[in-house]
């Protein structure tokens, strides 16, 4: 579905990413994990378009969306992504919060898709509440059903969890996994908390200093790390 082909962005003087190559497969939930600061946050946004990368390219379902003088805008990507603080929309109702991409839709089909987004989430119940009606969980749903309405070939998460209470933040890692799977869209995700990498990816990506020290399923890497860099940062963070 994705694929990053040696990818390179700077701002100012200062290397974010280097030469960062990745490839995301069909369905599966890709978390990337590692240290403030990495460039994790700026790796989501290049793959949203959201930002240009200076060298390499990024491939959309076998399309070039940037490099190679192409630039495809994030409205036209087909990537749906949920923001840290699910940034919903205070006026608008949690229904009219889902409805909210699909203007183009007709009436009968929007109104469809939110009744199905609204159960996938557990809040057919709530859809007339504003967002202060509801918990930091059920915001999260809100969150997610608005990103997931438009049908994206992909979403991306940005530290999904870190908004929570901790608690919380358990309950919603399963949930969040089992929404995912159950659209079947592919997903990636940000976090330096190694718990929630291990709980809800198919596959961990460690980034250190703009770049994938080492990429395998959540077992692999805790259980083998490859470097010294990967063993340390999940030692020291746990
Ligand atoms: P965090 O978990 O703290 O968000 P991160 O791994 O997501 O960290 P990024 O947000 O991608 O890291 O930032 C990586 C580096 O790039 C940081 O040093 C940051 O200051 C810098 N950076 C990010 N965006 C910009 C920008 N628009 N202009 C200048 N520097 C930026």
């Amino acid at each position: 579905v994705l694929e990053l082909d040696g990818i390179a962005k700077r701002f100012g003087s200062e290397d974010v990413i280097g030469d960062l190559s990745l490839t995301v497969r069909d369905g599966e939930i890709l978390t990337m994990l590692g240290p403030s600061g990495c460039g994790k946050t700026t790796t989501l946004r290049l793959i949203a378009g959201l930002e240009k990368p200076d060298a390499g390219r990024v491939r959309l379902q076998d399309e070039t969306v940037a490099g190679d003088g192409r630039f495809v805008p994030p409205e036209e990507r087909g990537v749906g992504v949920v923001f840290q603080d699910f940034a919903l929309f205070p006026h608008l109702t949690a229904r009219e919060n889902v409805a909210f991409g699909l203007q183009d839709w007709s009436e009968p089909d929007r109104a469809a898709r939110v009744d199905d987004l609204l159960e996938l989430v557990g809040l057919a119940d709530h859809d007339e509440d504003y967002p202060n009606e509801l918990s930091g969980g059920q915001q999260q749903r809100i969150a997610l059903a608005r990103s997931l309405a438009p049908e994206p070939e992909m979403l991306l998460l940005d530290e999904p969890f870190s908004n929570l209470d901790v608690d919380l933040r358990v309950e919603m890692r399963e949930e969040v996994r089992r929404i995912i799977k159950e659209t079947g869209v592919t997903a990636i995700s940000v976090t330096h908390d190694q718990e929630e990498a291990l709980s809800i990816s198919d596959r961990v990506a460690v980034m250190n200093d703009g770049d994938i020290e080492q990429i395998d399923t959540p077992q692999q890497v805790f259980q083998q790390p490859e470097s010294r860099f990967v063993a340390g940062f999940l030692g020291h963070a746990s």
